[in-house]
């Protein structure tokens, strides 16, 4: 390979060409600076040593350009190439062209294997590009060779053409230049294409022997053309190898020790095949269209999101399997950049008025049944790898759609991420496990994941992408950990650990139904927290003492309109029945954030959980609040039902909601309608604000109801669904520490309630802490009750309050968490 040396007065200047040169050698050419000189008084001039030093640098046989600025540099070279032997100089060419755009021109051509003459004189020549540019813009001047189009044909030389790895690598270098360069197959009589076009590329079927014409125009003509033909004509950059079909990319094989790390999200051991979930687009095309503007702008940003994640695979792919597999990423992140593809969406979108999902739909659609035709088993298979791609932007548009997983055989599904009311509706029967890209522990996927007792890893990030459908995977729920095609000892092993888990669980059913009482015989209320009517069942079962929070929200997701108050008085009624004498907490409807209702419009939100959310929407929207009211006011005659208000972060919307709690009282007298009156009425501590100003509440309120992970997501300013924030977003943070401590204060002396519903609640590690800090109420996921009671039975106050008083202390999450485990091993 040729090599360039760039002499320069000065040192800085020599070796910012270097840079940019390198830069477009991308290690393909060995570049070296030779610029100023050792005298450090006066270190601007040059220096024959260090010419020859950077000769000697660069020179692997094949030749050296030596591009010189003025004066002494000439000298300085001519004297460097004195001291060479006869057959070394014979092989190095001074050259006077530009120093930046000589040494642009010259890395490009020798990346392209252009010899050492065409590489001097390219390089001597360099600026007539750019001067004709210059001149080309005067309305009275010449254009010249370098704006006007210049073209070259070359034989392609690799087994599979341009398929989708180099068409994409083909792709990034066209873009380097500032030249539009079209490609036409003259074999195939197909185009001219757009070089910066994936979708181009791919219908230029060209292949192995075919000719193909590069022609451009632009400043960089002549350079793009040279770098495109170099590599064309040098095969593409593909191996033997590498021009093997491979539809799908291997993922890393691991080992039970080294599988891939995410976040435990629903404790529980499973191994089977891999089934991919993709967004269903059917429900997307009902969507109505919002405006033109604000749908484009949804495209974009969806768009951008799926380019990134697509990069991050690629980088991904690069450092676990190879650059030949990583490759197929790339493709599919300049899918996304495609200008005709992104066209024809906005056109759909300005022209045709469709919303950003289905017109993404269509345009990807058209393109990927283009290539799903085109006969050439290799491209054809592209069009899977284009599909999946373009459904990634879909999941960004849509969320995960409402679309139901039907598995017809057991599996453990992976997605991007599911919906709430996607995990309440899998058939645990067949789903073995789940494991999301995305998510975190206390995003409502993942709660529900573990009161439906189906093990979950979230939070794996775009590894995930690269498993192929059907890969045997195992994961543990617990340690957050997946493993792809564990070999025999590792499937051993994950086995016996299900195994030992089993045994773990059935041995805690024994004492599941005894109240929980610390050792010195202080009782803890353990509640569970529902979401549906089905599950009132298996809470009692487990051993809960009554229901903290009814996440009611549930029976108004996944269906076209609210359900009305004869259907919801059915359920909380058919739930309190089931209860007897136990407290039932209804917690009023709580949508937005990450349950969206098709029915009401929360609009497009930058931020939503900072947004419509909770009840921001019940006190907008008093036709579905006051519905629900009228049922839980009914449901609870009897009964011990209290009202829990979810998001309150002012004290004037509490008292609007009572306002409201008591003229629908009213109506309901009115109309000699039976009901409970006087219901307790709670709020949950989800919003700082409300933690702030609790003793403002309290003397309005029943209980307060400290919800963790909102709480815990609102006061560290860190997003529950988020795995990359999922540190700072700890229910052991110091911060959420203090605020439980003053809301049992609060609590203790208005005389009401304080008991802790969010996941904290489920935690094991977490218990004695809220005891030691006067929580007296839990309310979680049933599964996790017969531990919890467990742990409990473990600790005495005194144990607890102590190891709260130095939790306290602590600087950080880390350290709590540290002085938890250290104090359950001793206990
Ligand atoms: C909470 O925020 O802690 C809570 C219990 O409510 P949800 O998880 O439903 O937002
Ligand atoms: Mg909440």
């Amino acid at each position: 390979m040729i090599g360039v040396v760039i002499v320069s007065h000065s040192a800085k200047l020599a070796e910012g060409v270097v840079e940019l040169a390198s830069q477009v050698a991308q290690d393909k050419v060995r570049v070296a600076a030779a610029g100023g000189t050792s005298d450090a008084a006066n270190p601007i001039g040059t220096d024959a040593f260090r010419v020859l030093a950077a000769i000697d640098a660069v020179d692997s046989g094949d030749g050296v350009l030596v591009l010189m600025d003025l004066g002494s540099a000439v000298l300085s070279a001519e004297t460097a190439v004195e001291f060479l032997d006869e057959a070394r100089r014979s092989r190095v060419r001074l050259c006077g062209g530009p120093l930046v755009e000589g040494a642009i021109a010259a890395v490009s051509l020798a990346a392209a294997g252009g010899s050492l003459d065409e590489i001097a004189a390219e390089a001597e020549h360099a600026l007539s590009g750019k001067a004709g540019a210059t001149r080309g813009s005067d309305p009275k001047g010449t254009p010249d060779e370098g704006v006007r189009p210049t073209s070259r044909q070359v034989t392609l030389r690799n087994r599979l053409g341009l398929h989708a790895r180099p068409a994409a690598r083909m792709i990034r270098l066209a873009r380097r230049f500032d030249a539009r360069v079209t490609l036409e197959n003259l074999t195939a009589h197909a185009g001219p294409f757009d070089a910066a076009s994936l979708n181009g590329m791919l219908n230029l079927r060209a292949r192995q022997g075919h000719e193909v014409l590069l022609r451009a125009e632009g400043s960089q003509a002549r350079e793009a053309i040279a770098e495109l033909a170099g590599f064309l004509a040098s095969g593409c950059g593909d191996t033997e190898d590498a021009d093997a079909p491979q539809p799908t990319p291997t993922p890393v094989s691991a080992t039970a020790d080294d599988g891939i790390s995410g976040i435990g999200a629903s404790a529980g051991i499973a191994i089977g095949p891999l089934v991919r979930f993709r967004a269903v687009v059917t429900d997307v095309l009902q969507r109505p269209a919002g405006d033109p503007e604000s749908e484009w702008r949804t495209l974009q940003s969806a768009l951008e999101a799926a380019r990134n994640e697509t990069r991050t695979l690629y980088d991904w792919a690069r450092k676990h399997t190879s650059e030949n597999e990583a490759g197929i990423f790339d493709a599919q992140s300049l899918l996304l950049e495609d200008p005709e593809l992104i066209e024809q969406a906005r056109r759909l979108v300005f022209e045709d008025g469709r919303d950003a999902a289905s017109a993404w739909h269509s345009a990807a659609g058209a393109l990927t049944g283009r290539l799903a035709a085109i006969d050439d088993p290799y491209l054809s298979a592209r069009a899977a790898d284009l599909s999946d791609v373009a459904a990634r932007v879909l999941e960004r548009i849509t969320g995960t759609t409402g679309a139901t997983i039907s598995l017809s055989h057991p599996a453990i599904v992976a997605a991007h991420d599911l919906m709430p009311s996607q995990v309440e509706k899998l058939d645990s029967a067949l789903v073995l496990g789940l494991c999301l890209e995305t998510g975190a522990a206390n995003a409502h996927s993942s709660i529900l994941a573990r009161a439906r007792g189906i093990p979950a890893v979230v939070g794996l990030g775009l590894t995930l992408s690269t498993i192929a459908e059907g890969t045997i995977v195992a994961i543990d729920g617990e340690r957050g950990k997946l493993w792809v095609s564990p070999g025999e000892d590792a499937r051993r092993s994950i086995e016996e650990r299900r195994r030992a888990c089993l045994t773990a669980r059935q041995s805690l059913q024994a004492d599941r139904k005894v109240p929980a009482a610390t050792r010195d015989g202080r009782h803890i209320t353990v509640l569970a927290n529902l979401s549906s009517e089905a599950q009132v069942i298996e809470a009692l079962d487990n051993g809960a003492e009554g229901v903290g929070v009814l996440r009611t929200e549930f029976l108004f997701l996944d269906r076209k309109t609210a359900p009305d108050e004869a259907e919801q008085f059915a359920c909380y009624r058919n739930i309190a029945e089931a209860l007897g004498d136990r407290p039932l907490v209804i917690r009023t409807l709580d949508i937005g954030g990450d349950k969206n209702v098709p029915y009401v419009d929360i609009g497009a939100e930058s931020n939503p959980f900072l947004g419509w959310r909770g009840i921001r929407v019940t006190l907008g929207r008093r036709d579905l609040f006051e519905t629900q009211l009228r049922a839980i006011l009914r449901a609870g005659r009897g009964r011990a039902v209290e009202i829990l208000l979810p998001m309150i972060s002012t004290l004037a919307e509490l008292i609007e909601a009572k306002a409201i709690i008591g003229s629908v009282e009213d109506a309901l007298q009115r109309e000699g309608v039976a009901f409970q009156a006087k219901m307790p009425v709670g709020v949950m501590i989800e919003v700082p604000a409300a933690a702030v100003i609790a003793d403002r509440l309290a003397p309005e309120v029943s209980r307060l109801s400290i919800g963790t992970n909102d709480l815990v997501q609102y006061l560290m300013a860190a997003d529950r669904t988020n795995s990359r924030v999922a540190r700072i977003a700890d229910h052991f943070q110091p911060a959420v520490l203090r605020v439980i401590r003053d809301m049992v204060n609060v609590g203790r002396s208005a005389g009401i309630g304080v008991d802790v519903c969010g996941e904290m609640a489920a935690d094991p590690l977490a218990a004695p802490l809220l005891l030691g800090l006067g929580v007296e109420e839990l309310s979680m996921s049933s599964p996790l009750i017969p531990e919890m009671k467990r742990v409990i039975a473990r600790w005495t106050m005194p144990a607890a309050e102590a190891l709260a008083r130095e939790a306290l202390q602590a600087q950080s999450s880390e350290s709590v968490r540290q002085l938890l485990r250290g104090y359950g091993r001793a206990i």
